[in-house]
């Protein structure tokens, strides 16, 4: 059995130890005699688990008490309709679009009220963050909405807008525990945890409690109010019981490397290897203002689509894999989530020089 460096953008590698676990505990989860597949979510043995799920994120991202933690369905982009729903309460709120999922957002909340587009990075295929300093934001905005880390274009805010006392909500679907965050500076934090916490099924949802009301907009399904979720400690239905599972052998690994922090070096360790070499290549290029680049996801250029399908195939060929970059930016992009070892970085560039070496002169 040989694994390849998976730089898919997600579903995405996880960590090679959490799989060999959930393999050794796939028939039989601690004497239960079942895999956690079978078992009940209203079982005291799942409700143990769940709970140190949550316990382990709470102790890792330092979320304080006033913050409800939930485990849902839907992906991200159910939280795209979720959140208007139960937060515009004015019927108003602005959002900053750096990119599709951002404008994906933006698009779904006009349905619900007004969307303001505060910003917008657009006019530059989304390769930059816009100054968020002194934005116009609007005096009856119920939220300010950003996607904090841009996945498909490889941005990443370092510095959160300025909301101007608004509520902050942030889709951290792509940058989810890579460092450590001050959960108290957001009303809401999402993300689908398919990018860098577990397999797809789960978005996990981190809120302020007085943002968590029974006033949500009219017709509002059952299933699409935080509060409901909220009262019931993630258990309303059945929640997807064996991603949670996941997940939580995943903040185990991570507690296990350290916390937020330990890993928010190892990323930047991994990144600074892709970027030095991109930014001293004479084939590769980024594509992303370097101040504004992403730790988890690396696009980069040689301006040459057919060299670009070979690049691509040559490095399948050696192990590295998925690393066609987004229809809408072309070209590359490694995903290079907690998970991926320095040994992949390591192997990616090695071989990008090789490549750069045999295909320069051409
Ligand atoms: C992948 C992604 C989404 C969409 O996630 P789904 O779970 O497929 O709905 C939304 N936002 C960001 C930043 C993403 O990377």
């Amino acid at each position: 059995m040989a694994r390849i460096y998976n730089f898919s953008a997600g579903p995405a590698i996880l960590p090679e130890e959490v799989l060999k676990e959930a393999a050794e505990e796939m028939l039989d989860y601690r004497g239960s005699g079942m895999s956690v597949m079978e078992m009940s979510h209203r079982s005291k043995l799942y409700d143990t688990l769940l709970k140190e799920a949550e316990a382990d994120l709470r102790e890792l991202m330092e979320i304080p008490d006033n913050y409800k933690v939930l485990f849902l369905q839907g992906g991200a982009s159910q939280q795209f309709a979720m959140i208007p729903m139960n937060l515009m309460k004015n019927g108003k709120a602005d959002y900053i679009v750096t990119g599709q999922w951002a404008k994906k957002a933006y698009e779904e909340a006009a349905k619900y009220g007004t969307a303001v587009k505060l910003a917008s990075s657009e006019d530059e295929t989304y390769a930059y963050i816009p100054d968020c300093s002194d934005l116009p934001v609007s005096e009856d905005a119920d939220y300010v909405y950003i996607c904090e880390n841009n996945t498909i274009y490889g941005t990443k805010y370092k510095k959160l807008p300025n909301t101007k006392g608004k509520v902050l909500v942030s889709d951290v679907s792509s940058c989810f525990l890579s460092e450590p965050v001050n959960v108290s500076d957001y009303g809401v934090i999402f993300g689908g945890v398919q990018k860098n916490v577990g397999p797809a099924g789960v978005v996990i949802v981190i809120i302020r409690e007085d943002l968590i009301t029974e006033e949500v907009l009219p017709g509002t399904p059952t299933m699409l109010q935080y509060k409901i979720h909220a009262d019931h400690g993630s258990l309303y239905n059945t929640p997807p019981t064996y991603g949670i599972y996941i997940c939580g052998k995943v903040f185990q690994w991570l507690k296990k490397m350290g916390g937020l922090s330990a890993i928010q070096k190892i990323n930047q360790e991994k990144a600074a290897i892709l970027y030095e070499y991109l930014d001293s290549s004479r084939l590769f290029k980024g594509t992303v203002r370097k101040e504004d680049r992403s730790l988890m996801n690396v696009p980069f250029l040689i301006g040459n689509m057919e060299l670009e399908d070979k690049f691509i195939k040559e490095a399948k060929a050696a192990g590295l894999e998925n690393l066609k970059g987004h229809r809408s930016v072309g070209g590359m992009r490694a995903s290079i989530y907690n998970a991926m070892p320095i040994e992949g970085v390591r192997a990616l560039v090695s071989f990008m020089k090789k490549f750069e070496e045999e295909n320069l002169a051409e």
